[in-house]
C-alpha cells in the first residue's frame, strides 16, 4: 500500500516537474507579431505553430558574474531569459559538464557548466514559459567530433560500470531539475557524438552508454524528447551511417539534430536532403540543435574569434550585419520547417559577449575567476592539448544575439517575426567587394557602380565614389605586380574594391585547366595516335591538366596547337610556353607568333627527357587596332623507336613594354 503511493506520488511529481507547470511561471512569449521592427523578414510559410525557437545561453550565468548587464529594446536591464522569451524563443538550451573544476575547485571555463548551473539557467528559463534543452556532454569539458573526453571519476570504469554511473548521473541530474520544477523539453545523450562518446569510440559501447542515459530520461521526464546530436552534415553520407547503427543497437532516441554552421557546413539545400532522408528512413523528428552567423567582424573581448572579416576559406551567404544573422536565422527556421518531421532551431549562443571592453588583462581576469571564457588555464588540467595551450575569452562574442554592450540587436526579433513576415522595403545592407586585375601595361578603369546587398538579401548595382587619386593610380602602374586596396562609399556605405595589377594573360583556358582543348586549336598534320588534353597532376607544369601528344610510326609527331586571339589594345606583347618530352630523335620544335596570318616571331624549342621542362617565349609582337594574333607551338620530332611524346602546359599571352 505504501509503496503504491509512493509510485502514485512520484508520478505526480513527475507531470508537475517535465510538463513545467510549475506555480509561478507566466509565459511572456508573444503570441502576436512584434511591431515597428526595421528588420525585414520574409515569412516563413506553414511554420508550425510549436516550432521550437531555440537560444542556447549556458553562459548567461558566468557572465553574469563577470559584470555583464543585459538589457531590453526599450534599454531597461532586464533578466536576460524575460527578454529572449519576449522575442519569441521558446527553449533555452544548456551545456551540462559533469565536473568542470580541477582539485583545487577551479572552474574549467566555458561558463564552469554542471547542474547545478543548469537548474538555475533551467529555473529562470521555466519562469518565462520557455522549456529546457539539456546538453548533456558526459565530460568534464567541451565534446565535439574532435574530443569526448571521459569525466575524470570515470576514467578507470569498464563500459558497463560507465553506464551505470552515465545512468545514475543522468537521473540524479533530472531528478534534481524536476524538483527545482525546471520544464525540461529535450535532453541530449551527448554533444556532437559523430565518432565517440564518453571517451568510447566501439558503436556498441556508444550505444550502451546511449540507451542507460535514455533509460534515465524516459523514466524521470517521460515527456521530453531524447535527442542524438552529430556535426557535418556536409559529410556525404554521415548522418545516415550513424543512423543506421543507432537502429542497429536499438538506441532509445527521438529526434536526430545537427550542428549546422554555414561557413563549413555545406548548403541548406544539402542540409535538407540530409534531415528528409533521417526523417524518412528512420522515421525520426530532425532539427538543427546549433547554429550561428556573425553580425560584425570586429572582436570585442580581445581574444580572437572563430570567424572575422579576415576569415580565410569560408563561406559567407551573407554580409557580416545584423540583418546578415537574421536572414541567415531566417533561411535555416524556413529551411528545417520545410523539412520531413523538421521540429526546430536552435541558435549558439546569442548571449555569450564581452565580459569588457577594457582590456584584456581585465577580461582575462574574469575569465579565470568566474569562467566566462571558453577555457580558463585551469581547463588544462583536464585537456591540457586544446584548453591547456589556448584558453581565453569568448570566440563568439561576434555572432551573439547582443551587442558588447549587453542591448538586443534587431535581428533577435527574427524569432517572432519568421512566423508574420515582416517585409519593410529593403534596403542597402551591405556593399559587396569588387574583385579586380588590371595588367600593368593597360588601363585601370574603376568600374561606375557596385554591386549593394539589400537588407532582403537581393544584389542590386549602385553607382559608387572611389576614393583614389591620379597619383595613387599611377604609383599602381609603376608598382609591378602587387595587389591594392581602394576605398570607396556607395548608398552612404562602405564600398571596396581589390586590385591586383598583373601581367595579364590574354589567352584563355591558358593551361588547359578547363579539361577541354577549346579554344585552343590543333592541327595534326602527321596523324598522331594521340593528342589530346589530360588530366595527370604529375605530368603538368601547373594545375592538373595539360596537352599530351605520343605517336608510334616515325615522324607521325607533326602538329601545331595554337590560339587566336581578337581584340587586343594596339602594343607590344610577348608569347611564351612550355614543353617537355622524349624519344623525339630529329625534332623541329618552335613557338610563334602571326599577326593577321604573317609570321612576326619564332623561337626554337626542344625536348629532352621527363620532367626537363623548355620554356621559351617570342618577344616583340606588335599589334594595331583590330588585328588578329595567332599564338602557338609547332611541333616535330621523327621519333627514336618507341613512338616520341611530349606535353605542352601554359601558354602566356603578355603586355612587353
Ligand atoms: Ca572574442
Amino acid at each position: 500500500m505504501q509503496k503504491r503511493w509512493m509510485i502514485l506520488l512520484l508520478a505526480a511529481a513527475m507531470l508537475i516537474g517535465c510538463a513545467g507547470k510549475q506555480g509561478g511561471s507566466e509565459s511572456v512569449i508573444p503570441t502576436q507579431k512584434i511591431e515597428g521592427s526595421s528588420l525585414y523578414v520574409r515569412k516563413v510559410e506553414d511554420l508550425p505553430d510549436d516550432f521550437i525557437m531555440g537560444m542556447d545561453a549556458s553562459s548567461v550565468i558566468a557572465e553574469e558574474q563577470s559584470g555583464v548587464k543585459y538589457y531590453n529594446f526599450a534599454g531597461e536591464e532586464q533578466d536576460v531569459f524575460k527578454t529572449l522569451a519576449e522575442n519569441g524563443i521558446t527553449h533555452i538550451r544548456v551545456r551540462v559538464w559533469n565536473h568542470p573544476y580541477d582539485k583545487d575547485g577551479h572552474g574549467y571555463g566555458g561558463g564552469n557548466n554542471d547542474v547545478e548551473k543548469a537548474i538555475q539557467i533551467g529555473e529562470r528559463a521555466t519562469k518565462y514559459g520557455m522549456q529546457l534543452i539539456v546538453d548533456f556532454h558526459y565530460s568534464d569539458f567541451w565534446a565535439d567530433p574532435g574530443k569526448q573526453m571521459v569525466p575524470l571519476a570515470w576514467k578507470d570504469m569498464d563500459v558497463r560500470t560507465k553506464a551505470d554511473a552515465l545512468y545514475a548521473f543522468t537521473r540524479d541530474a533530472l531528478m534534481q531539475m524536476k524538483d527545482a520544477g525546471v520544464a525540461v523539453g529535450m535532453v541530449q545523450l551527448g554533444n556532437e557524438t559523430n565518432g565517440a562518446l564518453c571517451g568510447e569510440k566501439n558503436f556498441e559501447n556508444i550505444a550502451r552508454l546511449m540507451n542507460a542515459g535514455g533509460k534515465a530520461v524516459r523514466e524521470v521526464c517521460p515527456d521530453a524528447l531524447i535527442a542524438i546530436h552529430l556535426a557535418n552534415p556536409e559529410r556525404a553520407g554521415a548522418y545516415d551511417g550513424f543512423a543506421k547503427k543507432l537502429e542497429a543497437f536499438e538506441v532509445d532516441y527521438d529526434v536526430l539534430a545537427s550542428s549546422y554552421y554555414p561557413y563549413w557546413h555545406g548548403t541548406l539545400e544539402n542540409l535538407a536532403n540530409v534531415l528528409n532522408g533521417i526523417a524518412e528512413t528512420y522515421g525520426k523528428k530532425v532539427m538543427v540543435m546549433e547554429t550561428s552567423y556573425a553580425y560584425t567582424g570586429v572582436d570585442t573581448d580581445f581574444s580572437g574569434n572563430t570567424i572575422s572579416d579576415e576569415s580565410a576559406n569560408i563561406i559567407k551567404d551573407y554580409p557580416f550585419t545584423v540583418q546578415g544573422q537574421a536572414n541567415h536565422v531566417r533561411n535555416v527556421i524556413d529551411t528545417v520547417a520545410h523539412v520531413k518531421n523538421g521540429i526546430g532551431v536552435v541558435y549558439w549562443e546569442g548571449t555569450w559577449i564581452t565580459v569588457g571592453t577594457k582590456d584584456w588583462e581585465t577580461n582575462h581576469e574574469k575569465w579565470e575567476t568566474y569562467g566566462s571564457g571558453w577555457a580558463s588555464s585551469y581547463g588544462g588540467s583536464y585537456d591540457p592539448d586544446d584548453a591547456g595551450k589556448y584558453y581565453g575569452g569568448c570566440a563568439v562574442d561576434n555572432q551573439a544575439m547582443f551587442g558588447p554592450d549587453g542591448n538586443p540587436l534587431e535581428s533577435l526579433k527574427v524569432w517572432n517575426l519568421v512566423r508574420y513576415g515582416n517585409e519593410v522595403e529593403p534596403r542597402a545592407d551591405a556593399i559587396a567587394d569588387t574583385v579586380l586585375a588590371f595588367d600593368l601595361k593597360g588601363k585601370i578603369e574603376l568600374p561606375e557602380t557596385v554591386d549593394a546587398v539589400l537588407t532582403s538579401n537581393e544584389t542590386v548595382a549602385v553607382p559608387v565614389a572611389w576614393n583614389v587619386t591620379d597619383a595613387e593610380i599611377d604609383a599602381m602602374y609603376k608598382g609591378g605586380v602587387k595587389t591594392y586596396e581602394i576605398v570607396g562609399t556607395a548608398e552612404g556605405l562602405p564600398a571596396r574594391a581589390i586590385v591586383s595589377m598583373i601581367n595579364f594573360n590574354f589567352l584563355q583556358n591558358f593551361g588547359f585547366e578547363d579539361g577541354v582543348l577549346d579554344p585552343w586549336k590543333t592541327e595534326d598534320r602527321g596523324g598522331a595516335d594521340q593528342l589530346y588534353v589530360e588530366e595527370k597532376i604529375t605530368d603538368s607544369l601547373n594545375g592538373t591538366y595539360h596537352m599530351h601528344f605520343w605517336s608510334a610510326a616515325k615522324d607521325s609527331v607533326n602538329f601545331s596547337l595554337y590560339q587566336e586571339v581578337t581584340g587586343l589594345s594596339a602594343g607590344t606583347y610577348s608569347f611564351t610556353i612550355s614543353i617537355m618530352g622524349g624519344d623525339a630523335g630529329d625534332t623541329e620544335i618552335y613557338c610563334y607568333a602571326l599577326v593577321d596570318g604573317v609570321e612576326v616571331g619564332r623561337t626554337p624549342m626542344q625536348i629532352t627527357s621527363y620532367g626537363n621542362w623548355d620554356t621559351q617565349t617570342v618577344h616583340g609582337i606588335e599589334v594595331k587596332d583590330g588585328q588578329t594574333v595567332t599564338v602557338g607551338i609547332s611541333v616535330k620530332c621523327s621519333g627514336a623507336g618507341s613512338g616520341a611524346w611530349g606535353k605542352i602546359d601554359d601558354g602566356l599571352l603578355n603586355s612587353e613594354a
